[in-house]
């Protein structure tokens, strides 16, 4: 059993954080989610969650920048109250050989996919002591774990949220708050749909054990899980959906 939070989700405009939203408002959740640019996605993410019957919030939002985060989180505490579920799933990729690899193209990639994570925290975490309850869940990837030739600042980042999210779970345990990371393997969305067959079948498939790739829903349903009630005694983990390309 799961009582009704407010809950956040970062990067809902598309693939695993459209699922996501669905999935938290389906479990009946009022549910805000910030995007970008993506409008038309943002919009048709909307619809979905509407029509599973929940309460949705869309709030164009950059995580790489602070006062857009403070602004997200104004809209939604005004609309619907302090957030007590936070998912941080915005993610980019600016892929490169590390020794090509530019300036902007390292620090955009850490600014999003992890400093992302420290401002919405940082900023979620006051409302979260006070109420004595939160549930934390930071979508990572299982590039951080192994590392991902060509992905070195994504590999970092990626990495980099599996330390801090079990540093914020020591610091926020006595308050009733858990932190925990998911870690997908290939998720069939659009960019990993957009490789060419073949590469897909004589490179990707192989690597993954289950032998295809993973559904969005899926991953939804994991962060669900320990974003709910009953997930309270778990905290500082992470749950690997990766097909078995990476046993940890
Ligand atoms: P998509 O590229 O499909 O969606 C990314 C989402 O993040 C979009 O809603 C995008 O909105 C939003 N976003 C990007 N930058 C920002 C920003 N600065 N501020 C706010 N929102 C932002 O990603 P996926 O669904 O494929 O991946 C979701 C997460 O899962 C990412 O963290 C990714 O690294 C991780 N992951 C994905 C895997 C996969 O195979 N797909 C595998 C492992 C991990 P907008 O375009 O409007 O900015």
């Amino acid at each position: 059993m799961t009582d009704q939070h407010v809950a956040f989700v970062t990067g809902g405009s598309r693939g695993i954080g459209r699922a996501t939203v669905v999935a938290l408002a389906s479990a009946g959740h009022p549910v805000a989610f910030c995007y970008s640019s993506d409008e038309a996605g943002a919009r048709a993410t909307q619809e979905a969650a509407e029509q599973a019957g929940g309460k949705v919030l869309a709030v164009c939002a950059d995580v790489a920048d602070v006062a857009s985060v403070d602004g997200a989180f104004g809209e939604i505490e005004s609309s619907f109250g302090p957030v007590t579920v936070l998912v941080n799933n915005a993610g980019i990729a600016r892929d490169g050989l590390v020794a090509r690899m530019n300036d902007e193209q390292w620090q955009t990639v850490i600014d999003t996919n992890l400093g992302g994570a420290f401002r919405t925290i940082r900023r979620a975490t006051k409302a979260m002591m006070k109420a004595r309850y939160g549930r934390i869940v930071n979508v990572s990837s299982a590039s951080g774990q192994m590392g991902q030739a060509g992905q070195a600042n994504y590999s970092a980042a990626k990495a980099g949220l599996l330390g801090f999210s079990k540093a914020v779970a020591l610091e926020s345990a006595a308050r009733g708050i858990t932190v925990n990371v998911i870690a997908p393997g290939y998720i069939g969305t659009e960019m990993v749909q957009a490789v060419p067959k073949e590469v897909l079948e004589s490179k990707i498939l192989p690597q993954i054990p289950l032998g295809r790739l993973g559904n969005v829903e899926e991953i939804a349903r994991c962060v669900s899980f320990l974003a709910a009630d009953d997930a309270g005694f778990i905290t500082g983990a992470c749950l690997d959906a990766n097909g078995g390309q990476y046993m940890a």
